[in-house]
């Protein structure tokens, strides 16, 4: 058991950036497991309006704080007030993490190795398999950039196709990778599917509160899927529960929040958190199944 927590005058601070930020689940998963390892850290939520985030920047430095997550919208625009971003998140054009390194401030993204890691302790692999996307937004652009550096194919489909087609190429041009964009409708999807390995939904569909809802009729899903559904609440989504039905193994969100946070931990504070503690914390704050 850990002993009973106090801030002092020694207390030193990680934060997220984010705006709006209340919703956040990092403070809520990082400051048991900071306290659980002993270490003399509090993680708080600063809501950072766009116009304030040079000025935010500055404070991180300026307040000594050791290390930074960032969510939206500050991902991109935070990366031009920053030292130094690691390559492929600078191809990405997206950072989630930023370490304070005496004023020095280095830069990753966390979000798609987070996701990455999730499938590997599913025991997945992702190299020479065809992916699938549902939705071609944020999330699926980060994890898309990083698993194309493995995958044999990707396809990136969205209700608006041109959103598919920009992404896609833009990757296809920076990670040498062979990828596609299309629009999601039910003929595309059905013919996609029969060559697909790997289907991930990227699109909130089937999100808290509309869980009876889900991005692709369960008539299209087969047992050779490996299905991962990037939403985190509910912990099983509508698809999930289909694909598990039809016998696919299955993946939540949930796992790669937490291994996001995980990477950046270790990043931060050289030490591995626990993550099924932290993993407990949200279950229990969102009161999720
Ligand atoms: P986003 O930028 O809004 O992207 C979602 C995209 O999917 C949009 O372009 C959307 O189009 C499109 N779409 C909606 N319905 C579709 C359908 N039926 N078929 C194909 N495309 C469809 O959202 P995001 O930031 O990428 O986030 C997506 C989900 O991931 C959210 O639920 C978010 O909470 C979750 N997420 C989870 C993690 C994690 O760590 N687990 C991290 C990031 C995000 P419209 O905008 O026109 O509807």
């Amino acid at each position: 058991m850990a002993e009973k927590y106090t801030i002092t005058g020694h207390t030193k601070v990680f934060c997220i950036i984010g705006h709006p930020v209340e919703h956040s689940m990092s403070p809520t998963m990082w400051n048991p497991a900071l306290q659980e390892l002993g270490l003399d850290y509090v993680y708080v939520a600063y809501d950072v309006h766009p116009d304030n985030l040079e000025k935010a920047v500055e404070a991180i430095r300026v307040f000594g704080i050791r290390g930074a997550n960032v969510t939206i919208p500050h991902k991109n625009p935070i990366m031009k007030f920053l030292d130094e971003i690691d390559p492929i998140a600078e191809k990405m054009g997206a950072i989630n993490t930023v370490k304070n390194e005496d004023g020095y401030l280095k830069a990753t993204n966390t979000d798609a190795p987070g996701a990455k890691k999730s499938f590997i302790d599913a025991g997945c692999s992702i190299e020479g398999k065809s992916i699938l996307f549902l939705g071609s937004g944020g999330a699926a652009r980060s994890i898309a950039y990083l698993f194309s550096e493995e995958a044999k194919k990707i396809v990136l489909t969205d209700i608006i196709e041109e959103r598919a087609v920009i992404i896609a190429n833009e990757i296809k041009k920076n990670m040498d990778a062979h990828i596609e964009g299309k629009i999601a409708n039910e003929k595309n999807i059905a013919n996609l599917i029969k060559q697909t390995d790997i289907l991930i939904n990227a699109t909130p569909i089937g999100m808290y509160p509309n869980i009876d809802l889900t991005p692709i009729s369960k008539d299209l899903l087969h047992d050779e899927l490996f299905v991962f559904d990037v939403i985190y609440n509910p912990m099983e989504t509508k698809l999930m529960k289909d694909a598990a039905e039809v016998g696919c193994e299955t993946l939540s969100g949930l796992d790669m929040l937490i291994n996001q946070g995980v990477i950046a931990f270790e990043w931060f504070t050289g030490k591995t958190p626990n993550s099924k503690l932290m993993k407990n914390k949200i279950i229990e704050f969102l009161g999720i199944k």
